[in-house]
């Protein structure tokens, strides 16, 4: 007999691949969602990947900005998977629109597991927590390597992620009973499951559909949502996977240049609005004296991308089943199938 997940965020794009895989493994599954009305969209989109039994799968409807029923929603689970958090690109007015309620969600999923007696918590975090401020492209990013909050060109997203990221280790500092993970993934893509996309697929998007005029250069670390799923479940259930942190990423790196070669040699029919002109790097950094997105895009040059993921290859058993190219294609094999190049 498998024990009680809680998976947060069922309506998400990795959470609903997450509890995809958990439900094949034969786990008793509960999600949180933000209103009861996503649990027939939810079990829709199983039933079209494939799940036809839905007696282990449960919903409940909690909010991540306020107490109430978080810790009866984790009563008589033995994990908690924390994926869900605010995700939002693009301009604001304000950045702790995004961070507060990040914080404030991850100290309030530890504080209901531990009065619930769960055993152990995997949060999704980021690898924007772990390797934007590594700018020695000799070394190797790993997950010893720490964000610095103050750094120019970090996103508010990126930056809500690092604070929360930083805020649940504090938290686990005093903790004596409660077990801690969390799960720094890069880029995901790979498959969706609906036409609910990734935030990063935008990337991919807006190189096809002809809103971005010039291929740019930026280098990109991905990895797919079917191997993040499956390294969150690896860190549930291994016992050294204990108050460690894993980079999810797929081997190497890959830019946006390189994507759209590759979309050309591989998906020629999806290709007719892309651009033909590049961008070259050096314009990025120019713009970024004076523009807070290229700031952000210039940072992303600037950082090391030699990342490892031998951690979790070595401690978990991880075996990423997709490359950084079949990711991207199995991305736009979804925005495609979806209707979402338009
Ligand atoms: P997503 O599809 O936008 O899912 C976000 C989930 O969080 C949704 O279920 C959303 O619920 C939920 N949520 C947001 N604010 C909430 C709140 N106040 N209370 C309760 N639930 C709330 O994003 P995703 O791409 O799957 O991301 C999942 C996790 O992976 C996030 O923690 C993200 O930071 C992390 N991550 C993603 C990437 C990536 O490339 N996608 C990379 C690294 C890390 P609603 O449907 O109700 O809005």
């Amino acid at each position: 007999m498998k024990n009680n997940v809680l998976v947060t965020g069922g309506t998400g794009f990795l959470g609903m691949q997450i509890i995809f895989q958990l439900l094949q493994k034969g786990y008793p599954v509960k999600t949180t969602v933000r209103s009861l009305n996503s649990k027939a969209k939810i079990m829709e989109i199983l039933t079209n990947n494939g799940i036809s039994d839905f007696s282990k799968l449960s919903f409940v409807e909690v909010d991540l900005s306020k107490d109430d029923g978080w810790k009866d929603a984790m009563a008589d689970c033995k994990y908690v998977l924390s994926v869900a958090s605010p995700v939002f690109f693009g301009k604001f007015e304000n950045e702790d629109e995004l961070i507060r309620p990040a914080i404030e969600g991850i100290t309030r999923i530890l504080s209901a597991a531990k009065e619930a007696k769960v055993k152990r918590v995997v949060m999704t975090s980021n690898f924007g927590a772990v390797g934007f401020s590594n700018m020695d492209k000799t070394t190797i990013t790993t997950e010893e390597n720490w964000t610095d909050e103050n750094m120019k060109g970090l996103s508010a997203y990126e930056k809500s992620k690092l604070l929360a990221e930083k805020a649940a280790w504090k938290f686990m500092e005093d903790e004596t009973e409660l077990e801690f993970t969390t799960i720094n993934p890069v880029a995901i893509f790979g498959p969706s499951q609906s036409n609910h996309v990734s935030g990063s697929f935008d990337l991919l998007k807006s190189l096809l559909n002809g809103s971005m005029k010039r291929v740019n250069d930026i280098p990109l670390n991905v990895v797919d949502a079917r191997d993040v799923a499956d390294l969150h479940i690896r860190a549930m259930i291994t016992p050294l996977a204990k108050g460690e942190r894993f980079i999810a990423s797929a081997d190497g790196e890959i830019s946006m240049a390189d994507i759209a070669e590759l979309l050309r040699q591989e998906r020629p029919e999806l290709v007719k609005n892309m651009p033909e002109k590049t961008l070259p790097n050096f314009a990025i950094k120019v713009a970024a004296l004076f523009n807070q997105q290229a700031k952000e895009g210039k940072l992303l040059i600037n950082m090391n991308r030699h990342i490892s993921n031998s951690k979790a290859k070595d401690l978990l058993g991880w075996t990423p089943i997709a490359t950084k190219e079949e990711a991207v294609l199995a991305a736009v094999d979804s925005l495609a199938k979806y209707g979402l190049l338009a």
